[in-house]
């Protein structure tokens, strides 16, 4: 198969590489991701929890005892001007001291942002700090997010579920909401690349995340810094967005990938869902500073 032809469309086997556990998210550990991929038939399954490589070994152990291919991962928070991106970063090395420290200083931001939203929630919702901090699974190795303080507000009776609040006072576009300060999509994909790693943009046709997508000229400038790829195939995307991005990758020379935004109980996704071509994990396997594990 070329690569024009598996790029164009939404591959129906493969691999999902786009997954949330209990170390960002997710409801599900890094154990059952890897076994639920599996019972699937997945290809094989990448974990990309937020700023973390906290879930890292134990998705390795069982991906090992299964012989079942495993990507490592992570989804990086960030911002180009006034655009909230979200950037995949896959097969780098853990132990970079730019991927270290762009880690620490981000989940550093997350919980000082997370206290601050929550201040502002209990002047109309009676919670606190610490019923957030008991919806975390994985306590201070949990990257704290708006899903945690959603899951406090269900815990207390206010919303049915996660996804109501995020539809309420969880919303972006709620008074209370305060955005995660974030280092540049540029910073991401130069750290990324120094760590050896591929880097794609997550979702980025998704207008429920954003009133203004990134513009064809910002992620022109993301692929000359060393961008490796889009993500294409996710349910944020429509029709029009994904044609204009599987353009704007045949024009770049990027990766096509796609995922489902697994976040076990926490979303409706479905594990997946949405899926990206043996061929282009081969390439970001090829690319990346570390091995595959399987
Ligand atoms: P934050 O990064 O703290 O602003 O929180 C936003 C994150 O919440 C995004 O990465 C979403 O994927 C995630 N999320 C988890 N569950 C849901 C849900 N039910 N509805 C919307 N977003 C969700
Ligand atoms: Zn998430
Ligand atoms: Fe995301
Ligand atoms: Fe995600």
């Amino acid at each position: 198969m070329s690569s024009d032809e598996y790029n164009e469309c939404n591959p129906v086997s493969g691999w999902d590489l786009h997954c949330h556990t209990v170390f960002s998210d997710g409801t599900k550990t890094p154990a059952e991701l890897v076994d639920l991929a599996y019972a699937n038939g997945l290809h094989g399954v990448a974990i990309t929890d937020h700023d973390t490589t906290a879930g890292w070994n134990d998705a390795v152990k069982v991906s090992r005892t299964r012989h079942f291919p495993l990507l490592r991962g992570s989804e990086v928070t960030a911002q180009d001007g006034h655009v909230s991106v979200h950037m995949l970063a896959y097969q780098y090395d853990p132990e970079n001291e730019g991927i270290v420290d762009l880690f620490r200083s981000t989940r550093e931001a997350r919980i000082d942002r997370a206290r601050r939203m929550v201040s502002r929630l209990s002047k109309d919702f009676p919670i606190t700090w610490d019923d957030v901090m008991s919806q975390t699974k994985k306590g201070g190795e949990t990257t704290v997010g708006r899903p945690h303080m959603a899951d406090a507000l269900v815990a207390a009776g206010f919303y049915r579920t996660r996804s109501e609040a995020f539809a309420g006072a969880i919303s972006s576009s709620s008074k209370y909401y305060i955005p995660t300060p974030s280092p540049s999509a540029l910073q991401v994909v130069q750290v990324v690349r120094q760590a050896g790693g591929v880097s794609v943009v997550a979702h980025p046709g998704d207008y429920s995340r954003n009133r203004i997508l990134l513009s064809n000229e910002q992620i022109g400038a993301l692929a000359d810094a060393g961008l490796g790829g889009l993500e294409v195939w996710h349910r944020g995307n429509g029709t029009e967005e994904r044609e204009r991005l599987l353009g704007l990758a045949r024009e770049l020379g990027l990766l096509v990938t796609g995922g489902s935004d697994w976040h076990g109980d926490g979303k409706p996704n479905r594990l997946g869902e949405n899926l990206t071509a043996d061929d282009v994990v081969a390439q970001i396997v090829e690319r990346g500073a570390i091995l595959l594990v399987s």
